[in-house]
């Protein structure tokens, strides 16, 4: 890695949110696609059910996050950007259940379309190779750099 991609990223720019959310957009595509071709009705449950775990991973896992503690009105990282703090700022370690939420919930988002995924097993090699692009990138460029000490995947060698 050069120089750059090892630095501490304090602050994203709107270009990182960019990228980052049309990563994820391949594989929340290929779902909808794949659960759509079944149901319009389990695909509108799926997009809420979505939405409603993310507010649960903005809740316990997000306010203790440096970007979401500014004292700005709105988050703006590389995954939101301009979205209301909820929730109040929570300085300080992560407890075990925020640990919890913070590997448990993107693990059920990613699992809840897998019944319609293994109806077409296009699509399900288009959703996990997305996912894995998706995690193996966000290790190389991001977790390496970040400044959120405290979030369990973060692997920013101690010198930096
Ligand atoms: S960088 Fe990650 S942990 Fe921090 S506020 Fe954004 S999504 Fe949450």
């Amino acid at each position: 890695m050069n120089e750059q991609e090892t630095q501490l990223k304090k602050q994203h720019k709107f270009l990182d949110f960019l990228y980052w959310n049309l990563v994820v957009s391949v594989p929340f595509i290929t779902a909808c696609i794949a659960i759509a071709r079944d149901s319009t009705l389990w695909l509108v449950f799926y997009i809420i059910t979505c939405v409603l775990l993310v507010m649960v991973i903005y809740r316990f896992f997000c306010t203790h996050c440096p970007h979401y503690l500014q004292g700005t009105k709105t988050t703006k990282c590389m995954f939101f950007w301009g979205v209301p703090k909820f929730f109040k700022e929570k300085p300080g370690p992560l407890s075990l259940l925020e640990k919890t939420v913070a590997l448990f919930i993107p693990l059920v988002v990613v699992l809840l379309p897998l019944y319609y995924l293994l109806l077409q097993p296009g699509l399900l090699v288009i959703y996990f190779l997305s996912v894995i692009v998706l995690c193996t990138t966000l290790r190389r460029y991001e977790c390496r750099r970040c400044i959120y000490s405290q979030c369990p995947a973060n692997c920013v060698q101690k010198d930096l």
